[in-house]
C-alpha cells in the first residue's frame, strides 16, 4: 500500500484526475496510474518498441491514442452505466457531429462489416438474428465487383452469404435476384471497377438493395466521414482506430436508422446474435467518441503541412547520399498521407531493401519500415503515425545506413 500523502503527492502530477472526480474515485484511479507509472511492461515480457515510420497496420498495433482519449478512458472506467443507453446516446452524438441518419460504435471496421452484412439479412427478425449464419432456404447473396473483392470481405462472409461477383453495369442488375441482400463496395478499389461510387449507390436505389461502402482506412481526408453516406451509401464503415487514432477495438458504422437499429440487434449486448464477440465496452466508446470530436476540431491544412516537413526532412538527407534517390508520394485513396520512398542503385549502394529494413528494425532504437509494391519501387517512409520529433532519429538512422553501404 502506499501512503495517502504519495498517493496525494503523484496525483498532483495528474492533470485531470484530482479536479473532476470526487475523492472516493481517486484513490482508485491513483493507483491505476500509480502501478503504471512503476512498472516498464514492455521490458517486463521483453517486447520490442519502435519507432513505427510505416503508417497504421493492426499487426504493429495500429495508431496511439492522443492524451485526451486516455482521459476519456480513464475518466468512465468507475462508474457502470447500460449499455445499450450508452450506444443510443453516443451514436446519435455521433450521428449529429458526422451528419448522417445514423451511427454505432462497433469493434473496428471488420466488425462492422459483419454487423451491416447481418442487418441487411435479418432486419428486425428476432429468428433470423438468431439463425445466421445458417438461415433456413437458399443462401443469401451480396454483389460485389470482381476488382472490389479484398482481403477483409471475410468479415462479410461471416454473416453467412455468398458473394456473386459482377463486373459490368448490365452484369449487375441481371445478377439481382430475390436473395440478393446488399451491395458491398470497397472505397479504395472506386477507381479499379467499372461501375464507381456514385452509379453504384444509384443502381442499389433502383433495385431496392442497400449499400456498404467499406471506407476503413480512408480518413484523411476529413470530409470522408461524411462524404459517402450523404452520396447515398446506406451503410459506411471507418476504422476508430486508423487516422481518427480511437482505440484499436472500435470502427464507425454510419448509415441509415434502420439498419443501424437491426445492426445494433446482431451485436453486445445481445447475446444470442453473430456478433455477441465483438463487444465494445464503454471506456472504448467513449474514447472513440472523443477520437472524433478532437479529429474534426484539428487544422488539417496544418496537419498535413507538418507531415510533408517531416518526410521532406527525410527525404534531403537520404537523397545525400550518392546513388540514392527519394520521393514524396501520396496514396491517392486510403492511408492518404506524404510518404517518402527510398530507392537506390544496388552498383552504388550495396544493400537491399530488405536489409535496409531489416538494418532499421535491428538498431536502436528499433524503427518499422516497409515496401509497398503498389505505390512504386523502394522502401517507404511515413511519419503519419509516429511521434512528434521522431522524424530526426529516422532521418539520421536512415542516412547511416545508406552511407555505409555506399561503395
Ligand atoms: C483496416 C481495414 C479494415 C479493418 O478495420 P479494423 O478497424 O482494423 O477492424 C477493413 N477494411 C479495410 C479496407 C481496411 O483497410
Amino acid at each position: 500500500m502506499i501512503s495517502r500523502r504519495r498517493m496525494l503527492k503523484l496525483l498532483t502530477t495528474l492533470p485531470f484526475v484530482g479536479g473532476l472526480i470526487g475523492a472516493s474515485s481517486i484513490q482508485s484511479s491513483a493507483q491505476v496510474v500509480t502501478t503504471s507509472s512503476y512498472r516498464d511492461f514492455f521490458k517486463e515480457f521483453g517486447l520490442r518498441t519502435f519507432i513505427n515510420a510505416t503508417g497504421t497496420h493492426t499487426y504493429l498495433t495500429g495508431s496511439l491514442m492522443p492524451q485526451e482519449v486516455m482521459d476519456a478512458i480513464n475518466l468512465t472506467s468507475n462508474q457502470y452505466v447500460d449499455l445499450n443507453e450508452l450506444q443510443d446516446k453516443i451514436g446519435a452524438h455521433l450521428a449529429n457531429l458526422l451528419k448522417c441518419e445514423a451511427a454505432m460504435v462497433s469493434a473496428g471496421a471488420a466488425s462492422a462489416l459483419t454487423l451491416g452484412t447481418a442487418a441487411c439479412i435479418t432486419g428486425k427478425d428476432r429468428q433470423k438474428i438468431i439463425d445466421i449464419p445458417n438461415l433456413p432456404g437458399p443462401q443469401r447473396e451480396v454483389i460485389v465487383q470482381k476488382r472490389h473483392r479484398f482481403g477483409y470481405d471475410h468479415a462479410v462472409r461471416n454473416a453467412g452469404i455468398k458473394f456473386v461477383e459482377v463486373e459490368t453495369r448490365k452484369e449487375l442488375e441481371n445478377a439481382i435476384n430475390a436473395n440478393t441482400v446488399m451491395m458491398l463496395f470497397f472505397n479504395y478499389a472506386n477507381n479499379q471497377g467499372q461501375i464507381q461510387d456514385e452509379e453504384f449507390v444509384a443502381l442499389g436505389k433502383k433495385h431496392g438493395i442497400p449499400t456498404f461502402n467499406d471506407c476503413a482506412a480512408d480518413v484523411p481526408p476529413v470530409e470522408h466521414l461524411w462524404k459517402y453516406t450523404k452520396m447515398g451509401f446506406d451503410l459506411v464503415t471507418i476504422s476508430g482506430g486508423k487516422g481518427l487514432r480511437g482505440p484499436q477495438s472500435t470502427g464507425l458504422l454510419l448509415g441509415r436508422k434502420d439498419l443501424i437499429e437491426a445492426a445494433r440487434l446482431n451485436a453486445p449486448p445481445n447475446s444470442n446474435a453473430i456478433g455477441r464477440g465483438m463487444k465494445v465496452n464503454k471506456e472504448e466508446i467513449f474514447g472513440l467518441m472523443v477520437a472524433v470530436e478532437r479529429y474534426l476540431k484539428l487544422n488539417h491544412k496544418k496537419e498535413r503541412e507538418n507531415l510533408e516537413e517531416r518526410v521532406q526532412l527525410i527525404s534531403k538527407m537520404a537523397s545525400q547520399v550518392p546513388g540514392v534517390e527519394t520521393e514524396i508520394v501520396i496514396q491517392h485513396i486510403g492511408n492518404h498521407y506524404p510518404q517518402v520512398r527510398v530507392n537506390w542503385d544496388t552498383n552504388l549502394v550495396k544493400l537491399t531493401h530488405q536489409e535496409l529494413i531489416e538494418r532499421l528494425r535491428n538498431g536502436h532504437p528499433s524503427i518499422e519500415t516497409a515496401t509497398k509494391s503498389w505505390l512504386g519501387e523502394g522502401v517507404f517512409v511515413c511519419m503519419s503515425m509516429a511521434r512528434p520529433g521522431q522524424e530526426r532519429t529516422v532521418a539520421q538512422r536512415l542516412h547511416q545506413i545508406l552511407q555505409n553501404a555506399a561503395v
